[in-house]
């Protein structure tokens, strides 16, 4: 901190703070100009941290449900909403807006809304932005439960979804008519690692006033901020890289204020808000989440390497192989590729499962983007209600084995496998 006294300047920044009692403002994170010029890694640990008068140096959790007033009057200027502040923690609550902070800093999001799971982020961004009779545009390889979402439910509200390979930007620019109104991805895609140009489908999408949102929960923004490349929202479980330890649920949207203002009402309304505790799961999350990408991806991109050489393996899907058909796009759009991988063995199911089995440290688990490492068949869990024509067209075939690679050692990992090849 400067203190001399020869510039104006540098006065009124003292006489400012001596006048809040403080030798410098402890109870506030970093101020809006570091946040544009620090590191992500930096904005991991720091961005949206706030301090109590108490000056606690880890994030306060607020496990409350509402807040107090000091006067009938300012409870009538809060629910007024001419004086800022809590209310109820449904509306806001200030572990979850630490939260809020810090993903909006590191994915470089003008807001971000939290929400209860990354499945209540899908929703409110649908609900809050569509109406009956639009229609949008979604990728074959989503997340199961998302293709649930479309077909089952928001079909019921007259929203009509077109299905359409992720990586064909033709089919993307066909299924497109005059109620078309949203563009919905995610990449890269799972199990199959597929990528799509994000800068090609926000151009075709804003030629004719569609929104692209995407799913950002694979690469979380360690690895990809798509807002870069023109998106305009994206939705998160926090569930999977952000927490990265496997203990809460939680999800998030993120992008322009204005849109982020729809999302906003809709969850204060329809009451799918993040839990406090769960947010402060999340802020210690964050701040490994960078160190934790790097170390899952690098064992990730070796045991890919090693998979290939392995003879009972017929396939396998990783971007960061050369021979993947979007490496050079994963090169672009990403920092680093997700440490989430495919293989397929010969024998299909009966040997899929056999290796599965046969395995001593990986977790069998459909859940994904923890330190431990876990082993899914995509066929008959995450993928299994899919019908058999649906799952030929998005590549889930008997003998695909899914890998979500944690941070345990990448040798032990590899001989965990090699002992179990059948
Ligand atoms: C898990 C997952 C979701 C759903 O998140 P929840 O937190 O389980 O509701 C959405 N999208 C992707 C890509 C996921 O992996």
């Amino acid at each position: 901190m400067m203190l001399q006294d020869d510039t104006g300047v540098e006065n009124k920044t003292v006489v400012q703070k001596e006048q809040q009692g403080l030798p410098r403002d402890i109870r506030h994170g970093l101020s809006p100009e570091l946040l544009e010029t620090v590191d992500f890694a930096t904005l991991a640990v720091r961005a949206g941290g706030r301090r109590s008068q108490e000056g606690e140096h880890s994030e306060a959790l607020y496990l409350t449900s509402s807040f107090v007033y000091a006067s009938a009057d300012e409870a009538a200027k809060r629910f007024a909403g001419t004086e800022p502040g809590n209310i109820y923690s449904r509306f806001t609550n200030p572990t979850v807006a630490m939260f809020e902070e810090r993903l909006a800093a590191l994915e470089g999001a003008e807001k971000c809304v939290a929400t209860a799971s990354g499945m209540a982020a899908i929703l409110a961004t649908m609900l809050a932005l569509l109406s009956a009779g639009d229609e949008v545009v979604v990728s074959l390889s989503v997340f199961g439960t998302t293709r649930v979402l479309f077909d089952k439910y928001l079909a019921k509200f007259g929203i009509k979804t077109h299905w359409v390979t992720l990586t064909d930007v033709q089919a993307w620019a066909a299924a497109i008519r005059p109620a078309t109104r949203m563009f919905f991805l995610e990449t890269p895609s799972n199990p199959l690692g597929e990528v799509a140009d994000l800068c090609q489908l926000a151009e075709l999408a804003h030629q004719h006033g569609i929104l692209l949102v995407v799913d950002n929960c694979f690469c979380s923004p360690a690895l990809q901020q798509p807002l870069r490349f023109g998106v305009d929202l994206i939705v998160h479980s926090a569930t999977k890289f952000l927490d990265g330890q496997g203990r809460c649920l939680g999800g998030a949207v993120l992008g322009r204020s204005e849109l982020l203002q729809e999302v906003y009402g809709y969850i204060r309304t329809c009451g799918a808000s993040m839990s406090p505790f769960n947010a402060w799961v999340f802020l210690k999350g964050m701040e490994t989440l960078e160190l934790r990408m790097r170390a899952q991806s690098d064992s990730a991109l070796l045991l890919a390497q090693w998979l290939c050489t392995q003879p009972a393996v017929s396939q396998v899907y990783y971007g960061g192989l050369p021979q993947h058909p979007q490496h050079a796009l994963a090169c672009k759009q990403q920092a680093h590729f997700a440490p989430l991988l495919s293989f397929v063995v010969h024998g299909g199911r009966e040997a899929a499962w056999s290796l599965m089995d046969a395995t001593r440290l990986f977790s069998i688990t459909g859940n994904l983007g923890d330190t431990k490492s876990t082993i899914t068949h995509p066929a008959t869990t995450t993928h299994g209600r899919l019908s058999e024509a649906d799952k030929a067209a998005s590549g889930i075939v008997e003998g695909l084995i899914r890998l979500s690679i944690g941070l345990e050692s990448r040798q032990d990992l590899q001989n965990d496998l090699a002992q179990a090849m059948p």
